[in-house]
């Protein structure tokens, strides 16, 4: 299924949303369901001191002696006079006669504190046992005499969760139908059973996760097209960008991606990137639209002087002097012709990459002393002078032919463009790491503004050539510098107008590899 990045976007962003809807949902439930039980259980247990309290108080109150007549019995049956007082009509005891106004208005206002809480609770069901397992009150839900909740002195056939040493513990209970929770609770006097409907808690369970239910596709709807939105938004600028880039072609290369209206965005930084890829283009384009030019120039003069010197030939009959003259001069053109060819093909294999180098371990010494030796004929016919000082044992890795052409056009170069009288000084010496080799001559030297220029292809100092006449295409200077770099080695060119140049170039002396 081939969707676009926008629709891809927005389904990722929609999973995303949904997941993490999921998530808040199933952990909000899971939180609140938990945050209720406790609720209960502490409810529950709130109750069950307050009714210890009250037992705890009415013991109190019923153990001092407020008639010293009253007998041991008579205080162990008002024990839980309290509940029976306030109990009223769920009291199956026997009725407890009231002695004296004082306690009464005392029970009376303990009743009046506690009531509220015990008495009047709908939903709490409550039991209370003395340590004989006689039910000594019942709340007014629990309406039947039959109607009796566990004891904690016979749990054992409740789930019954009690934690070690403590007084009280929980357990689920059904009575009448009805899911309950169960506190049971041992006093030092009595046994306290608490019991309240669970179905309130998933009353409200069943309310939250049916507003979830409601909640969760409205908002992954509308996250879904909040998303799409944003998705549509954040890619329409590269939309735009796609549009104009295919309006860019080879003829109007000096068009650039308009400025996006944030600076420092993605898109910005992706327009930018562009313009600049652009940018690369149309130089590389005006540098093959120049090189086509400059070959074209460099191919034509020749075959112009070519044309000339035979239509002078064929024009009228000529002595066989003056044809071989011709000839001769044709055939200067024609080697001109053939060099520029040559380089040209040389330098576009080069690079293409189809140059293969031929790696071995060369030794400079011997094969700069070669070209020092061919080439003190020609400084000797300039009357230049040409000295090398080459130290011994200067071997590096690298294509014996090539480096061979480096140097005898550096060297070459020199001489040509040395005037008689001058001097050229060849030296090949090494330092820990590279071997260096420098040519420096007392010659015409280069203008500042041409030098960054002379390992241009083509590119020939127009002074030297018209004043000096010295031929040439302008191609070497490319060729030398391809060559060293293809040996991982730099060539660098220092020189001083009208009086004279260095040519430096260094090489790694350790094989490097994938030369
Ligand atoms: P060419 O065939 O013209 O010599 P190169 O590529 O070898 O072409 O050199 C490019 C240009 O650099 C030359 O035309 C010349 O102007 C300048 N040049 C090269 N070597 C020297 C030198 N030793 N002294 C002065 N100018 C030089």
């Amino acid at each position: 299924m081939n969707l676009s990045l926008r629709h891809r976007l927005t389904i990722w962003y929609g999973a995303i949303v949904a997941l993490t809807l999921l998530a808040f949902g199933v952990i909000s439930y899971i939180s609140v369901s938990s945050e209720l039980r406790h609720n209960l259980d502490a409810s529950l247990e709130r109750v069950g001191y307050s009714l210890e309290d009250i037992i705890k108080t009415n013991q109190a109150q019923t153990k001092k002696p407020l008639r010293p007549a009253k007998t041991e019995q008579r205080v162990k049956q008002d024990q839980f006079s309290f509940l029976r007082e306030n109990q009223k009509m769920n009291f199956y005891g026997p009725p407890r006669p009231i002695d004296s106004t004082a306690e009464k208005e005392q029970d009376m206002v303990w009743a009046a504190v506690y009531q509220h809480i015990i008495f009047n609770s709908k939903n709490f069901y409550i039991q209370v046992a003395d340590t004989t397992n006689q039910i000594v009150f019942r709340s007014s839900n629990l309406t039947s005499i039959n109607d009796s909740l566990p004891m904690i002195s016979a749990p054992s056939y409740l789930a019954f969760e009690k934690a070690e040493g403590a007084s009280h513990g929980f357990a689920p209970y059904v009575f009448k139908n009805q899911n309950l929770r169960l506190m049971l609770m041992q006093t030092k006097s009595a046994q306290i059973s608490i019991g309240y409907p669970v179905d309130e808690i998933e009353a409200t369970l069943g309310g939250l996760f049916g507003t979830l239910l409601v909640a969760y596709p409205f908002i992954l709807i509308i996250s879904l097209l909040g998303g799409h939105f944003l998705a549509k938004q954040s890619l329409q600028p590269i939309d735009d960008i796609a549009r104009i880039a295919r309006e860019i072609t080879a003829s109007n290369l000096s068009r650039r991606l308009p400025p996006t209206p944030v600076n420092d965005d993605e898109i910005a930084r992706l327009t930018a990137t562009l313009n600049q890829m652009i940018g690369r283009l149309e130089a590389s384009f005006a540098q093959i639209r120049q090189f086509t030019a400059d070959a074209s120039h460099e191919l034509r003069t020749p075959l112009a002087i070519l044309m000339g010197e035979l239509e002078i030939a064929l024009r009228s009959r000529k002595t066989p002097d003056e044809y071989a003259r011709v000839l001769n001069s044709s055939l200067e053109e024609v080697n001109r012709l053939s060099n520029v060819v040559s380089s040209l093909l040389e330098l576009s294999k080069a690079e293409s990459g189809q140059v293969q180098m031929q790696l071995e371990q060369v030794e400079l010494s011997p094969l700069v002393m070669d070209i020092c030796e061919d080439m003190e004929i020609l400084a000797a016919e300039k009357n230049i002078e040409l000295q090398c000082e080459i130290e011994p044992d200067v071997d590096i890795p690298g294509d014996e032919q090539r480096l061979h052409q480096v140097f005898l056009n550096v060297i070459e170069n020199a001489v040509k463009y040395t005037l008689p009288g001058g001097s050229v000084y060849v030296k090949v010496f090494k330092n820990d790491t590279e071997a260096i080799v420098t040519v420096s001559d007392t010659g015409i030297g280069i203008p500042d503004e041409d030098l960054p220029y002379v390992f241009d292809r083509f590119y020939r100092v127009d002074k030297s050539r018209t004043s000096m006449n010295i031929p040439g295409n302008g191609l070497g200077l490319s060729i030398v510098k391809w060559i060293v770099e293809a040996h991982r080695g730099i060539i660098t060119v220092e020189s001083q107008y009208k009086k004279g140049s260095v040519f430096t170039m260094k090489f790694p002396l350790k094989t490097p590899e994938n030369i």
